[in-house]
């Protein structure tokens, strides 16, 4: 069912002042697609990753997300299907840093509706998968940004969700490090989950299935 955006408009208010930053956006994403969405810096692309992410709502417009009409929800119920569908992955990595790789995932993971001694068996599995077994004691400071973004990336799985949302995941990574970044999400796509990154990076763009251009609000195909 995936995500369709129907003549979405954002704005921003800050005192008397109204800035649109989303412009008539009109989009779908099917299940399974590979997305990479480009465009200049404060052209939008974090605030439609928000919405898409049911962070934040549009000014106007529809979006729908698994066949649900979001701006039909309360906000317990836009938060419920966020935890269900969306795994954010972000430049910064996010991750806590008084606790643990493994901590950080369980965390996430306890959002779910397994109990804690499954939870914590999941979190391990995720980041066994990711090349991390080694790593489960180790706190983000004591990681590298590689490393980080891979227990990141265990934490934006593990509750299952269908699409994963990555803002900017490789601009903390050198480029060598970033393409192994990007072949975890090829990986993740090929294994049916819908992927939508945003990138400085036409390298990293150009392996995506589909390139969204953003200017001044305004989202076209590339
Ligand atoms: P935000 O959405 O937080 O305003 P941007 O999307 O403008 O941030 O940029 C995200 C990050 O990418 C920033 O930290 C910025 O330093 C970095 N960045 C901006 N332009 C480039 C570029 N041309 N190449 C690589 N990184 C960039
Ligand atoms: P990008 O990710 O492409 O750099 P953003 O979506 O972060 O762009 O920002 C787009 C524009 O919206 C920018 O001009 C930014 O200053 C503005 N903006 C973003 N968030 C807010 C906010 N919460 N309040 C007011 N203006 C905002």
């Amino acid at each position: 069912m995936g995500i369709a955006i129907e003549s979405l408009h954002k704005s921003y208010k800050n005192g008397d002042e109204i800035t649109e930053v989303l412009k008539n956006v009109n989009l779908t994403v099917s299940d399974g697609e590979f997305v990479a969405i480009i465009g200049p810096s404060g052209s939008g692309k974090t605030t439609l990753m928000n919405i898409i992410g049911c962070l934040d709502r549009p000014t106007r417009g529809k979006y729908l997300l698994a066949g649900q009409d979001t701006g039909k929800l309360n906000d317990r119920m836009l938060a419920k299907i966020r935890n269900k569908h969306i795994g954010f992955v972000f430049q910064s990595f996010n991750l806590l840093p008084q606790y643990t790789a493994l901590e950080n995932v369980e965390l996430a993971g306890l959002y779910g509706n397994e109990p804690p001694r499954k939870v914590k068996e999941k979190a391990k599995e995720a980041l066994s998968a990711l090349g991390l077994e080694n790593r489960l004691k180790y706190k983000p400071n004591q990681l590298s940004g590689g490393q980080k973004q891979r227990v990141a990336i265990a934490r934006a799985i593990i509750n299952s969700p269908s699409v994963i949302l990555a803002d900017e995941p490789t601009g903390s990574l050198d480029s060598k490090t970033g393409r192994e970044v990007l072949d975890i999400f090829k990986d993740l796509n090929r294994k049916g989950k819908t992927v939508i990154i945003v990138t400085h990076d036409l390298n990293i763009a150009r392996e995506a299935n589909r390139i969204l251009n953003i200017k001044d609000g305004i989202v076209e195909e590339a």
